[in-house]
């Protein structure tokens, strides 16, 4: 099998593994007790809050787990729209935020906030000047993801921070794709809140973290003990929380190599498809991108059937995002972008790993040429 689809998820390293396993089975003690066999799964905990906190430049004290970045997103919207609802009701996003954001926003302007929605240029970009325009004075929050989970564009973030600094307007960034993949620092970009989750990662499904900055008074989302400092109640998953930690340490050993290697293999993904599939068109930034991000529209290509025969050479990949696969809806990305619909339905993301290699890069772009030239041969459209 070539695994080509690690925006959607990674595979879990064994090291990460191992470093969960005796938390199912020796260790299974609540961290919360006061007997010493539960406490050591108190000290994991604290270790995996070092270990996340450490790659993107935070105060340990300022990780607060939760059952992923759904839960992050959804509780750094809801609860500083509740918080800062006395000052004004207007947050600003982009059309290009995922669904976690997105569905988070509209249930705000359910309930008598005001969104709005920042366009992208054809790179899935954000305008900084047309952020500034958009703030007012009862602007409370900004939220504008790291980097894109369909075409990997990454957005403008230090400079984001700087405006939102400068209007005193609290700056959340869902960073599940960038965190441990690009380098992160929270004080240096003026993040006020920050979404990760360990299963983007090569760590475990079902935890992530919301980064609060300290100064800010964000309440719980989720209600109950007294758990992560009285703010995110629930027995903590404790092996998931030592998994994410261990997956963070790994990304923070070895980011550079990974960016360099992947990126390296996704421009030669790209030039390779470039050159010898004719009529393609490549989405997203080449600047600004994601290492592992490769996202081409196939025009007279049908984007779900490319995947179906994909699937029967054992490669994955996927069209649109994985959330929204099942659905014949164009991606929301693409169509903000510019795309046609069309354009849009023809799309199709191969995201690589730190493991993917160049023999499976080639096994791919062979693939992809004979599939597309045998579904545009059957396409009454297609002449050339
Ligand atoms: C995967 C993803 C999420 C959701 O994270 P989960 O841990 O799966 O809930 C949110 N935002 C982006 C950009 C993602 O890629």
């Amino acid at each position: 099998m070539i695994y080509l689809d690690n925006a959607a998820t990674t595979k879990p390293k064994q090291s990460v593994i191992d470093a969960m396993m005796p938390y199912f089975v020796e260790n299974y003690g609540n961290p919360s007790a006061i007997y010493s066999f539960a406490t050591k799964n108190k000290a994991a905990v604290q270790k995996a809050r070092r270990q996340v906190a450490s790659l993107i430049h935070a105060k340990e004290n300022s990780i607060y787990f939760t059952s992923g970045g759904t839960e992050a997103d959804n509780w750094a919207l809801i609860k500083t729209a509740e918080a800062y609802e006395s000052k004004g009701k207007h947050i600003i996003t982009t059309a290009v935020e995922h669904h976690a954001i997105l569905h988070t926003c509209r249930y705000l302007e359910e309930r008598g906030f005001e969104v709005t929605y920042l366009g992208v240029d054809k790179d899935g970009r954000i305008s900084v000047d047309e952020l500034g325009k958009a703030i007012r004075p009862d602007t409370i929050l900004i939220s504008v993801m790291f980097a894109n989970n369909e075409v990997g564009t990454v957005q403008p973030i230090e400079e984001i921070g700087a405006i939102a600094k400068e209007h005193d307007i609290v700056f959340h960034t869902d960073a599940v794709q960038a965190f441990g993949h690009l380098p992160i620092d929270v004080e240096a970009m003026h993040i006020d809140l920050l979404s990760a989750s360990g299963h983007k990662i090569y760590g475990p499904k079902g935890v992530g973290c919301l980064y609060i900055h300290n100064n800010l008074k964000i309440s719980s989302l989720i209600h109950g003990g007294g758990q992560e400092r009285a703010r995110r109640a629930g027995t903590e998953n404790v092996p998931g929380i030592v998994g994410f930690g261990a997956a963070c340490e790994l990304a923070a050993a070895s980011l550079n190599e990974r960016m360099e290697r992947e990126s390296n293999l996704r421009d030669y993904f790209i030039e390779e498809l470039l050159s010898r599939v004719p009529d393609i068109k490549v989405n997203g930034s080449r600047e600004n991108r994601l290492p592992n991000n490769v996202n081409v529209s196939f025009p007279y290509v049908e984007g779900e059937s490319m995947l179906i025969m994909l699937d029967m050479q054992e490669i994955c990949a996927s069209s649109g995002s994985a959330c929204t696969a099942g659905s014949i809806d164009p991606s929301h990305v693409l169509m903000a972008m510019g795309l046609t619909s069309d354009e849009a339905r023809e799309s199709v993301r191969f995201t690589l790993s730190d493991e993917t290699t160049k023999e499976e890069i080639d096994k791919t772009v062979n693939a992809v040429e004979q599939i597309v030239e045998r579904l545009r041969s059957m396409s009454p459209h297609y002449n050339k």
